[in-house]
């Protein structure tokens, strides 16, 4: 289907994983794509994929997120759908007893800093065409606790998830919408980098999935479409959970 036509996106993150496979399926479903990402050649080689365009950025900068969002609309003529993505876990313990203060800020600035600024920078333009979906990327560690006592990640996604629900409600009556994406485990480079490190970590955690395996990141793009999309129309300030059984088991 091309739910998606005639909109521009603008993915944060999306030279890798659950960005990636998005960006893909945006573009599959008729979408204009923006790609923004630390990493310039992966960055590079998705928007030509997906024939869109390349912005490189750091998301934890206000000047260069205010370029992303400006530049796609200054390209394309609109901002449509704002995916705040981008994030980081930490590659180490991530416990209340070892985490130091500059790892914590480092991780409330690339994971909950980024999605405020992200989501002001498409708010200016979204408010001013009374229209726009956005969707920030939380986990479902928001929702539950991590179960692997990550302090500075949990913290931060509950922020993305508590801000979501907060501008979905204030924004609602001016046709923008704003969900939390709250995916469980995802076989990406980041859950894969962790597992490498700690290889029984991934035997922990599937013990936990009622689904009995990870998920791909096709099929959190498919819920980011259906977010983007009019086909979530009476959708806003929710928190969707995307994770194989988790929340419920
Ligand atoms: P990934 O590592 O495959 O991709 C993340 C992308 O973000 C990379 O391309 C990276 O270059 C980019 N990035 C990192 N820091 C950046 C910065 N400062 N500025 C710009 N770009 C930056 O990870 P993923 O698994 O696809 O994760 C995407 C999002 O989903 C993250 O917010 C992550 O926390 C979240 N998430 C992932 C899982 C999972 O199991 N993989 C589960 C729940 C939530």
């Amino acid at each position: 289907t091309q739910r998606l036509a005639g909109k521009v996106a603008v993915i944060t993150g999306g030279a890798s994983g659950i960005g990636l496979a998005t960006a893909k399926r945006f573009a599959a479903e008729g979408a204009t794509v923006v790609i923004g990402d630390l990493d310039e050649t992966a960055g590079q080689a998705a928007a030509a994929l997906v024939g869109g365009l390349f912005v490189k950025v750091n998301v934890t900068d206000q000047e260069e997120v205010n370029h992303l969002f400006d530049t796609a609309f200054d390209t394309y003529g609109s901002v449509d759908v704002a995916f705040n993505n981008a994030g980081i876990s930490p590659p180490n313990d991530d416990s209340i007893e070892t985490t130091e203060l500059p790892a914590w800020q480092n991780v409330q600035d690339v994971n909950l800093k980024s999605v405020y600024l992200c989501c002001r920078a498409a708010l200016r333009h979204m408010v001013r065409q009374g229209s726009g979906s956005i969707i920030n990327t939380a986990s479902f560690v928001a929702v539950l606790g991590s179960a692997t006592s990550q302090i500075s990640y949990t913290a931060s996604k509950g922020g993305v998830l508590a801000m979501s629900r907060e501008l979905g409600v204030q924004f609602a009556r001016q046709g923008i919408r704003v969900n939390a994406l709250c995916p469980g485990p995802v076989n990406t480079p980041l859950l894969q980098e962790l597992f490498a490190k700690d290889p029984a970590r991934a035997a922990r955690r599937l013990v936990h999935i009622p689904v009995g395996r990870f998920a791909e990141p096709e099929e959190l793009a498919a819920a980011v479409a259906f977010l983007a999309s009019d086909d979530s129309s009476f959708m806003t300030g929710s928190t969707f959970l995307v994770d194989g059984g988790i929340s419920s088991a």
